[in-house]
């Protein structure tokens, strides 16, 4: 809609073609004065598309090929539109992939004769697509110097005591904990670790208090023994661009090695799941592992117990 020439200058506002002073009530309607040379023009504009789709006035020839004069208002509408459309096609993406999802999850409990898919949580999370490529050698020297310095610096300070059991780890909540962690781990192997990708850039993230607590739990070892440690789980094939640590069936390193990054994160997906499934009962999912908003993988979980993994959309999900 055409915003009112009254409104876009504090001076007497004017026609878009002549600038004729407009009388005011006029301005509050129309852009233009009463001469029928300035509506033809202007509507020739019109069919040119050499007006301004936000405020309607006619463009310069600089601005011609953007359809947006250079009013900063008029160049932060067009701004703002760009996200809400983004935004919308994003939202309008997640809901068809959701029910593609959630037809799937019919499909598949019903092929396979589960009974109550509904307690099946649907989760959308991403899927890593890799290609395994050899670790170039300045990556694990990188690494390796990397690690040097981080022992150095850990085997400096003092030695810091392991932590005890906790004493509540038998407790009802930490064993759902537990189980939902089982659950967790399924949908990253469903996954395959998309997120691992982020550790390319920063060593694994491991750091000094990863190595702190490595050194709490292995009071005994060298800085030499505990490089060695931490090298020789590095694999000779990773998944091209990503963790030192990332291969083709998961993490190269147990969790006590792990940097608390990658043992506390979860990706939105899963958080939503996480957060979703009820306080008792069975821990289900259906992880349906997406990229580029196309469904890669999909796995049915129910606590421990993987039902069903499948390297492609089982079934046509369309
Ligand atoms: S946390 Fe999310 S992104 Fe990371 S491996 Fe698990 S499912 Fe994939
Ligand atoms: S250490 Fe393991 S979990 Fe952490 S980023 Fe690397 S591959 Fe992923
Ligand atoms: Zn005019
Ligand atoms: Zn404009």
């Amino acid at each position: 809609m055409m915003a009112p020439v009254a409104s876009r200058s504090a001076g007497t506002p004017g026609c878009v073609i002549c600038h004729t002073p407009l009388p005011f009530r006029q301005a509050q309607t129309s852009k233009l004065c009463s001469r029928a040379d300035c509506h033809w023009h202007y509507s020739l504009l019109q069919k040119q598309n050499k007006i301004c789709r936000i405020c309607s006035r006619p463009l310069s020839i600089q601005d011609g090929f953007r359809g947006v004069c250079a009013a900063p208002e008029c160049r932060r509408a067009v701004v703002a539109d760009q996200a809400r459309e983004q935004h919308q096609q994003r939202m309008q993406q997640e809901r068809i992939l959701r029910e593609q999802a959630a037809r799937l999850r019919e499909q598949v409990t019903d092929r396979f004769g589960v009974r109550e898919p509904d307690t099946f949580q649907l989760a959308v999370i991403p899927a890593a697509v890799h290609r395994m490529t050899r670790l170039p050698a300045r990556r694990r020297r990188e690494f390796r110097e990397y690690l040097i310095k981080l022992i150095d610096r850990a085997l400096a300070l003092p030695l810091t005591p392991a932590v005890d059991p906790d004493p509540a780890a038998e407790s009802d909540s930490s064993l759902r904990e537990a189980r939902l962690q089982a659950a967790s781990n399924s949908a990253c192997a469903c996954c395959q670790g998309s997120c691992c990708r982020g550790g390319a850039h920063v060593h694994a993230f491991l750091t000094l208090d990863t190595l702190r607590r490595y050194r709490a739990l292995h009071p005994d070892q060298s800085s030499r023994q505990i490089l060695a440690a931490y090298l020789r789980r590095v694999g000779g094939e990773t998944c091209e661009g990503s963790c030192v640590y990332h291969r083709a069936d998961g993490c190269g390193l147990p969790r006590e090695m792990r940097a608390d990054t990658c043992n506390d994160f979860y990706c939105n997906g899963l958080r939503e799941f996480r957060a979703r499934v009820p306080a008792t009962g069975s821990i289900r999912g259906f992880f349906v592992a997406t990229a580029d908003d196309k469904i890669i993988r999909a796995a049915l979980v129910d606590e421990e117990r993987m039902l069903l993994a499948s390297s492609a959309p089982p079934v046509d999900a369309d």
